[in-house]
């Protein structure tokens, strides 16, 4: 098999060269447990379980793990702020990441590991790196990496040393303690107020980089397949797990990916003007299939919006496949041999770094081409069309829906109504919207007929 990833570290278009035929390990970098997930988040989430049910569909046994961050800068402020301790805040905050992710219809990783609970395996690594003098220790501030003795540093964000200390400012942590400005701290020395652990550099707490590098080299093993982040992360989180790990003697990810961000119009987010802060807000309004479809029809390495707008357009999209679907009889379809054409273009569209928006094109082609041929009585054809409809939408976590009896009854005064208007009878036709429309049913007139959804 030839899937070819756009590989952040080699900058280029490369082969997928796994480490073990047949089985692809994944590690994305997972949340910081301080907040509610925004869509943003959503979007991540979704990106990688595409990939992840993409690569198991395509034959592969796929291994996923993504971490949980539950103790961090942020997380500490918050529990600060807000007068309760880091690990109720974690907890609070975790459930309510899963509630979402879960009705967003994003697979739960295969491992999900918590910081507070790798810190005696990250304590290993720190003493490795100052073994390998990659680390240095300054009294009563913790442990910093030597960037300057890590021959590459800036090969992930492709730039030079000079060009990091040139925007430091920026992105990382201003300490006069470190002997350079992009040096970053493995272990912080406690202070009063923060939750520490003990180690032989003093009680404190593990930097963020260290996690991923020691979850991932543990739960995935040296030289794991494919490391995923949001492209926030590149520099400086991502290159300082990289270093970490291979100034450890450690092989690290064979190949980097990188997610865009969603952007929103306007200067700030808000619910009044109709664009979504939280992901629970986004969903709420336009469901989960809806969101889903939105974030497939960007390619994942681009920025996106993900507003009231994109929302709306994916969710009628989505509206789409399921009146496809009530159109044909679901009993035929699960032996219904798949359309080969559709499925090699599919293929060929995914395997070229994971091109969501060219699947989903090929999908609706194969709809569009299923209307036409109910049209043209050819039953046959129609049928293997919906069933390769079915089966490419859930190769990308997406459900095709047929609806129950309810729906059967809608679907009949729908057709009443393209009868009405087919025969010139506009007063009957428009009277079936307004009724439908009062039901909170929206009908869209399109090119194979007309559609419907609930608003
Ligand atoms: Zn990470």
């Amino acid at each position: 098999m030839t899937v070819r990833v756009y590989d952040t570290l080699q900058r280029a278009k490369v082969d997928l060269e796994l480490r073990e035929p047949g089985r692809v390990s994944i590690y994305v970098c997972g949340p910081t447990v301080y907040d509610v997930p925004h869509v943003g988040h959503g979007r991540t989430e979704l990106v990688y379980d595409v990939i992840r049910r993409y690569l198991r569909w395509r034959g592969l046994d796929v291994t996923f793990v993504s971490n949980v961050t539950d103790i961090e800068d942020k997380l500490i402020a918050r529990a600060h702020e807000t007068g309760t301790t880091e690990t109720e805040l974690a907890e609070r905050f975790e459930a309510d990441w899963w509630d979402q992710i879960d009705r967003l219809g994003v697979e739960r990783p295969d491992h999900t590991p918590h910081a507070t609970a790798y810190v005696a395996d990250m304590l290993v690594l720190v003493a490795e790196l100052i073994d390998r003098g990659h680390a240095y220790v300054v009294e009563g501030r913790g442990v910093y990496f030597d960037v300057a003795s890590f021959p590459g540093y800036g090969a992930l964000p492709h730039r030079d040393l000079e060009q990091l200390l040139a925007s430091a400012g920026g992105r990382v942590e201003i300490d006069e303690a470190k002997r350079s400005p992009v040096d970053f701290a493995l272990w912080k020395a406690a202070k009063p107020g923060e939750p520490t652990w003990d180690s032989p550099w003093g009680p404190g707490r593990p930097g963020w980089h260290l996690e991923c590098s020691t979850m991932a080299l543990d739960l995935l093993g040296d030289g794991f397949d494919l490391h995923g982040a949001g492209d926030d992360l590149v520099f400086p989180h991502n290159e300082n797990e990289r270093a970490q790990a291979e100034a450890a003697g450690r092989a690290f990810a064979r190949h980097w990916l990188h997610s865009g961000m969603v952007e929103i119009r306007g200067e700030k987010m808000s619910k009044s003007r109709h664009n979504f802060r939280t992901l629970a807000d986004a969903l709420d309004a336009h469901g989960p299939r809806g969101f889903r479809m939105a974030v497939l029809q960007t390619h994942y390495r681009k920025a996106t919006e993900l507003g009231d707008a994109e929302l709306a357009t994916a969710a009628s999209a989505v509206a789409r496949l399921d009146a496809l679907a009530r159109r044909l009889p679901t009993d035929a379809r699960p032996s219904t041999a798949l359309d080969e054409t559709t499925v090699d273009r599919f293929r060929a569209e995914m395997d070229d770094d994971f091109g969501t928006p060219g699947a989903v094109a090929t999908i609706f082609d194969a709809v569009s081409a299923a209307h036409q041929a109910l049209a043209a009585g050819d039953e046959e054809r129609a049928q293997s069309l919906g069933a390769t409809v079915v089966e490419l939408a859930g190769a990308l976590g997406l459900s095709v829906e047929t609806g129950d009896g309810a729906d059967d009854a809608l679907d009949e005064r729908v057709a009443e109504r393209d009868a009405a208007r087919a025969a010139g009878d506009f007063s009957t036709a428009d009277r079936i919207r307004d009724e439908l429309a009062d039901e909170g049913i929206v009908l869209e007139d399109t090119p194979n007929g007309t559609v419907w959804h609930r608003s």
